[in-house]
């Protein structure tokens, strides 16, 4: 198994190069990643490359059995580039270009940019491509993080683009609505990037978004095309950075041989909602290309570029790392291996501090790789699997974003509601693309979904009548995919599915709270409406929770209908008592006839991978509490090499791997 840090050997003189080789190999590690901001140091000049400090740095890791990836530089701008090519800077929608000396500030349809990216990574993967001590490749750096470019080639692009999807300027006419606001488009050229994303049509929003992530997948398959033709026997990733949203993470994982990830779940008090946000978007990253992820940046101490996060706790290095492989990782680098002391990452915090003395977070570290390496032989083979699906799709997201309907409308937090009561349950879940294969999984959930083009809604609602058990919320397939609203009354194509009409809807602003009775339980519960209710009317659907407020009284919260062989939940307002969700998550694994492998109490997270005629159980301690676990007896606990008794405990940020 990899398992190493980020190393930045530009950073510091060559007399420390060899030490920090021998103490990376004490430590157990065996890969780093380099390179990906050295633009300037490979290429101090337009087409004079320098190799010899890191063919040397390479040659000294090597020789430790530390492996290497390369990053391509690119995500920071060597000062020659914009003495030569001003143009090549992002202009603002006043048409102001941004000032240099930042990162991630070049325009993606510069001509000059596409073409000094192409040969700087052509001469890497020249130089590189048999050298036996780099194994892969990084492209880029975090794609995404990149300002939205407004300058005259960008918009022409993005006209040439909508021509190529629409062919006829009547066509865009009609998907955009122009007809409101008299913007009806006589010709191309009079077609604007929209920057107002509040203000502006959503339809033109939609695609500016959609032209934008296209835009960075293409720029990114540029390097991969050299990289795959020059260098077939290396490995091709990127670093993603989970939850983030800015640009359609499917499209940019289909060129790559795995997806890797940077994950900081570290920030302000400890809190179960980072730890499962970590793990949730570790479900994303596995579903990007249904396999196992790298972890490329993982929080090794206190970070910020201005102000710091808080300090990993002892034993916090470990089980951050850990909860990753729970939920797919296959290896690991640090980031980064030593603060620098130098520019704006110099609070972000290593393996090592700015000192460069082994401390507390190495001797963790050092653990942490022993743990890995003694792991590799029962994860081998193995990944996730999960009988429950959440649909996750970025169109919604970005869509959402400019008309929530409700301020509260966060996409993360509305599926954070289900997902941490999943969690919470021990159930494994897999995050998967709007229109992926459903027929594997006993229950899908589709929460926030707010664009369902019709061929989304026949297969969810063929899904339901097979057996499948599923549920839909507030917002669900409002509109199509060009963001028109549908005429249909919602919810659409799944009325019949659902047994439900959705007459009316309301955000409840200003503090507005109604009353439910919720029927999950033996006994009624009273639980509160907040931020959003649809006014529902079941139609053959059972009412799992009804509305006590005079007005509200015929209409339903939470409904359940029998159709086919399967189930259609649906959920129109949202809870303020994170129990309901406990409640409505057993009520759906019931249904759909789901089980955990165990209950573990309130912290603990529960997770499995199997595969190759193995099951791995994981369990992780997120508190700061000893915890007692009811676990199968007789076991092996694989990592202290103990058979397990009925019960195992668990000190603060523990982790425990059974056989099972
Ligand atoms: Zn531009």
């Amino acid at each position: 198994m990899y398992v190493g840090a980020d190393y930045y050997p530009e950073h510091w003189p060559r007399n420390r190069w060899q030490t920090d080789a021998d103490l990376m190999q004490k430590a157990g590690f065996n890969i780093v990643r380099m390179a990906e901001f050295a633009w300037v140091n490979m290429e101090p000049e337009e087409g004079r490359y320098e190799f010899g400090w890191l063919d040397e740095i390479i040659e000294i890791l090597g020789k430790r059995g530390i492996k290497t990836i390369l990053g391509t530089p690119t995500a920071a701008l060597p000062p020659w580039t914009l003495r030569k090519y001003p143009e090549i800077m992002v202009q603002t929608p006043t048409g102001q270009r941004l000032t240099w000396g930042m990162r991630k500030h070049n325009c993606f349809t510069s001509g000059v940019f596409r073409l000094l990216s192409e040969r700087i990574t052509r001469a890497m993967a020249q130089h590189y491509k048999d050298n036996p001590n780099v194994i892969g490749w990084q492209t880029d750096n975090e794609i995404g993080g990149h300002p939205m470019c407004y300058c005259h080639s960008c918009r022409a692009n993005f006209q040439d683009w909508l021509k190529n999807k629409y062919k006829t300027l009547a066509e865009l006419n009609r998907a955009w609505g122009t007809h409101f606001w008299s913007q009806g488009f006589g010709d191309w050229s009079e077609i604007v990037p929209p920057d107002k994303f509040d203000e502006h049509n959503p339809h033109t929003c939609l695609d500016w978004k959609r032209f934008f992530s296209w835009l960075n997948v293409r720029f990114q398959k540029e390097q991969i095309d050299i990289l795959r033709a020059l260098c077939p026997n290396q490995f091709v990733t990127h670093n993603f950075m989970g939850l983030f949203s800015e640009i359609n993470y499917y499209d940019l994982a289909e060129d790559l041989d795995f997806v890797s990830w940077d994950n900081y779940p570290v920030s302000g008090k400890p809190d179960m909602t980072n730890n499962y946000n970590a793990a949730m978007a570790a479900d994303v990253m596995r579903g990007l290309k249904r396999r196992n992820f790298w972890i490329m940046e993982q929080t090794s101490g206190s970070h910020g570029w201005g102000t710091l996060s808080r300090n990993p706790r002892p034993g916090e290095i470990r089980k951050i790392a850990l909860q990753q492989f729970a939920h797919g990782a296959e290896a690991q680098v640090w980031f980064p291996w030593r603060a620098c002391t130098v520019g704006r990452e110099q609070y972000w915090h290593g393996i090592l501090g700015h000192d460069g003395k082994p401390g507390r977070r190495y001797q963790e570290a050092a653990q942490t790789a022993r743990d890995l390496h003694t792991l590799d032989e029962h994860l081998k083979g193995t990944t996730v699997r999960a009988d429950v699906a959440i649909i996750y799709d970025y169109e919604s997201v970005w869509a959402l974003s400019f008309q929530p309907a409700y301020d509260e409308n966060k996409y993360h937090q509305v599926i954070g509601r289900y997902y941490q009561a999943l969690r919470r349950a021990g159930i494994n879940v897999d995050m998967v693309r709007p229109g992926q294969d459903l027929a594997g999984y006993k229950l899908v959930l589709a929460p926030d979904l707010y664009i369902v083009r019709d061929s989304l809604a026949s297969q969810i609602d063929a899904y339901i009548r097979n057996g499948g058990v599923f549920l839909a919320d507030g917002r669900f397939a409002v509109k199509d995919e060009t963001g028109l609203c549908h005429v249909r009354t919602l919810p659409g194509l799944l009325a019949e599915a659902l047994g439900i009409e959705i007459e009316e809807y309301e955000a409840l602003r200003g503090g507005i709270e109604y009353q439910i009775e919720e029927h999950l339980h033996r006994a009624p519960v009273t639980r509160t409406a907040i931020h959003y209710a649809d006014w529902i009317k079941p139609t053959t659907a059972l009412v799992l929770a009804g509305y006590t407020d005079w007005h509200m009284q015929p209409y339903a919260a939470l409904t359940r209908n029998q159709c086919g062989k399967g189930a259609g939940y649906y959920l129109g307002t949202i809870v303020k008592e994170p129990a309901f969700y406990d409640a409505l998550i057993r009520e759906l694994l019931e249904s759909a006839k789901i089980t955990a492998e165990i209950t573990a109490p309130e912290g603990v997270e529960v997770s499995t991978r199997e595969g190759a005629g193995k099951k791995v159980l994981f369990l992780v301690n997120h508190t700061e509490q000893c915890q007692t676990v009811n676990v199968p007896a007789g076991k092996c606990e694989v990592l202290r090499n103990k058979t397990t008794g009925s019960a195992i405990e668990l000190a603060a940020y523990d982790v425990a791997v059974i056989r099972l």
